[in-house]
């Protein structure tokens, strides 16, 4: 088989409401979306999402990347993964959502070759997967308001985003505590917004309330702050935004950083990657999220197969898709009170409106 055409689409998905976190605000989804084609009939579909405070990348540079791994691809035997995957990452080391489009496209079209859904020929069964509703950051009261409508739709888990003051982040956790009913589960994410000492005091005051984790307290490269957080509270800590990929777990595990991995498929780079640090991850037994940037259902498709397929997944943060007004996505996982059900189409299983596309702007490689 070899790969005949690439088109790269640029998607602006307008969000439901300004979604603000520690980092900033977003009001739109930019992201890319790419389509692989060969000389067999199969295609394949991948997006990336950039995020930039994290990522570096933007809408633009994924698409000015993007043509040019199309050209590298051109030609190629979409089955050589881990080759192409080891070639893009050496040629592109410091973009990895635009690669992770181009990968995870890949491994649709194995899936389609192999006529199975991505999870099954990842050895994966069925098994539940229930996401977390995330509330961004606002005032305690709307925060609250927020909180008791993702309840009453039937999500269990809720993540609240933190990271500005411990004055102000301390009345926002109360007050979402008082909006949430019994069983509900909280998980925080500071988005790198505290210091270590301000996140000790924060952490220890909250050990009370049915809190899962607390994400990323501390900027991505303070490892050390990370560390001492970890010794002083109960909470578990998961690192985020210092965890892009295996070298970086490896860091952080043999020097006792953080407790949880949160694995996103647009900064590893894609499934190729993901893969391999979930396996390590199995290895060691560290608990891990699967987490997103601000993909639609096409780029959650993804990451909801690599969950299915790795028990060792045991959070699931895979819901900006809710959060956008439009959704042009076809087939793929569908949301039931907070379960995410994964199709068993083959590939990743999805399809995108082509009266959508019509719209875009793109980019034709072949
Ligand atoms: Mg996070």
């Amino acid at each position: 088989m070899r790969i005949t055409k690439i088109i790269i689409y640029q998607t602006n998905i307008p969000l439901k409401f300004p979604f603000k976190i520690a980092l900033g605000t977003s009001i739109t989804a930019e992201n890319i979306f790419v389509k692989i084609e060969t000389d067999q009939g199969i295609h394949g579909w991948g997006e990336g999402s950039p995020y930039t405070p994290v990522v570096g990348e933007t809408q633009k540079s994924c698409i000015a990347v993007a043509h040019d791994i199309a050209r590298f691809l051109l030609g190629k035997d979409p089955l050589n993964i881990k080759e192409i995957a080891a070639g893009l990452e050496r040629i592109f080391p410091f973009n990895p959502t635009a690669r992770s489009a181009f990968d995870i496209a890949l491994y649709d079209i194995l899936g389609k070759t192999a006529n199975l859904p991505l999870y099954r020929l990842l050895g994966g069964q069925e098994r539940d997967l229930f996401t977390d509703y995330t509330i961004g950051l606002g005032t305690p009261e709307d925060m609250a308001e927020k909180v008791e409508v993702a309840v009453y739709e039937g999500f269990s888990i809720i993540k609240i985003k933190l990271g500005t003051t411990i004055g102000d982040d301390t009345q926002r956790i109360h007050s979402v505590y008082n909006a949430i009913k019994d069983g509900v589960l909280l998980r925080i994410d500071a988005n790198q917004g505290w210091d270590k000492v301000e996140a000790v005091k924060f952490l220890k005051a909250i050990e009370n309330l049915p809190m899962q984790f607390c994400e990323q307290p501390v900027p991505a490269r303070d490892l050390a702050g990370m560390r001492y957080i970890r010794t002083k509270v109960v909470i578990p800590i998961m690192a985020d935004e210092s965890l892009f990929n295996t070298r970086d777990a490896v860091t952080l595990f043999f020097n006792g950083i953080c407790d949880y991995f949160n694995i996103k498929l647009a900064k590893t780079g894609g499934l190729t990657e993901a893969i391999k640090l979930v396996s390590m991850a199995e290895t060691l037994d560290i608990p891990c999220m699967v987490g997103c940037m601000n993909e639609t259902r096409l780029g959650l498709m993804a990451a909801a197969h690599l969950a299915m397929a790795f028990p060792i997944i045991r959070f699931i943060d895979l819901d900006s898709a809710l959060m956008h007004s439009i959704d042009p996505i076809v087939g793929g996982i569908k949301y039931i009170k907070g379960q995410v059900l994964v199709p068993d189409d083959p590939g990743l299983g999805v399809d995108v409106d082509s009266e959508f596309l019509d719209d875009l702007e793109r980019v034709k490689v072949e």
